[in-house]
């Protein structure tokens, strides 16, 4: 299970690993903030992987 926070609402919810979230399922915007579990790679959330130019 991974855990996730909307940045919009505040929202925190659960999602399977396998689950690939990309909205927050309260208010449906795309501003969600992996806080626990294994960061998904090549993802925009996964900021500590991401490459910038
Ligand atoms: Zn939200």
């Amino acid at each position: 299970m991974r855990r996730y926070r909307c940045i919009v609402c505040d929202n925190k919810f659960e999602a399977d690993d396998k689950e690939k979230v990309y909205k927050c399922p309260k208010c449906r915007e795309r501003f969600v903030e992996l806080i626990d579990g294994a960061p998904v790679k090549g993802k925009q959330w996964g900021s500590k992987s991401f490459s910038v130019r």
